[in-house]
């Protein structure tokens, strides 16, 4: 795959994707030849039907599965092919997730989970960084649950847990894999400002899947999948464009397989 100078400057790029779960008979297409890139210091949101193959695409584009075909690069660094161990520094160290399947640790208790990034690193936070955290727990209503363990806490709480622990150490890339699905309004709203601070102020990139019209009209940009592919990449939209426009690929959807 050539690379050009419009890939320069990413923070994150597939090319040519598929990905294949199981094989023969019972095997699904998830990825159909997805290239993308997610631009720095962007905020990125990733719509598409249930099933489209959203998750998979950030799991893939996080380093934490592996396509069937294609290439992924992290920055510049071509994350295909690269062994677990460099693969898990370059995650630790550039990365945040907040990820369903990649939850809380349940023996540490609130505090100790958000520090988890450092400690894998084996560092301390910075005075600096010890004051981003101390700001993103103070915003998350967090500041009382610090000695909590995750058993103690709603979904919700939890959820904002992930978020503080995926931008404590303030990673070039962050992704999300519906960051805002189980909170109430309010925190949600929260959330976004979160993530869209982080990209704006901090230059963070970040990918987020939502259902949300709302949560993505928060974004820089707008990418939509369908059936394991992209179909269509575009520049902020208002939550009314963006619902029509999920309404129409669901319509078509159905006439595809009606
Ligand atoms: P989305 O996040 O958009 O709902 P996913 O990426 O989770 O979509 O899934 C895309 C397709 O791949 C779906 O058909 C789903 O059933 C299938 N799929 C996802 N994960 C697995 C897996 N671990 N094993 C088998 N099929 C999977
Ligand atoms: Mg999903």
């Amino acid at each position: 795959m050539e690379i050009k100078t419009s890939d320069m400057g990413l923070a994150a790029r597939v090319a040519n994707v598929t990905k294949t779960y199981g094989d023969g008979a019972g095997s699904v297409r998830a990825l159909s030849g997805v290239s993308v890139g997610i631009r720095r210091g962007e905020f990125t949101a990733v719509m598409g039907p249930s099933g489209s193959g959203k998750s998979t695409l950030m799991h893939v584009m996080a380093g934490l599965d592996q396509p069937t075909t294609g290439q992924v690069w992290i920055g510049d660094t071509e994350i295909t092919g690269l062994g677990d161990t460099e693969l898990t520094l370059l995650r630790r160290r550039r990365v945040g997730f907040v990820f369903q399947a990649f939850n809380l640790v349940p023996t540490l208790d609130v505090a100790a989970n958000i520090r988890l990034p450092y400690d894998l690193d084996g560092r301390r936070p910075t005075a600096g960084e010890q004051k981003r955290i101390d700001g993103l727990v103070e915003a998350l209503g967090l500041g009382a649950r610090l000695a909590h363990r995750p058993h103690e806490l709603s979904g919700g709480q939890q959820q904002r847990v992930a978020i503080v622990r995926a931008l404590a150490t303030a990673p070039d890339l962050v992704f999300a894999d519906e960051p805002t699905g189980n909170l109430d309004s309010r925190t949600g709203r929260e959330v976004l400002a979160i993530l869209r601070e982080a990209s704006r102020t901090h230059g963070q990139s970040i990918a987020m899947v939502t259902h949300d019209p709302i949560a993505a009209s928060h974004a820089d940009r707008v990418l939509f999948l369908g059936d394991g592919r992209i179909v269509a990449d575009k520049p902020r939209q208002t939550p009314e464009q963006i619902s029509e426009h999920m309404l129409r690929a669901e319509t078509s959807g159905q006439e595809a397989a009606a």
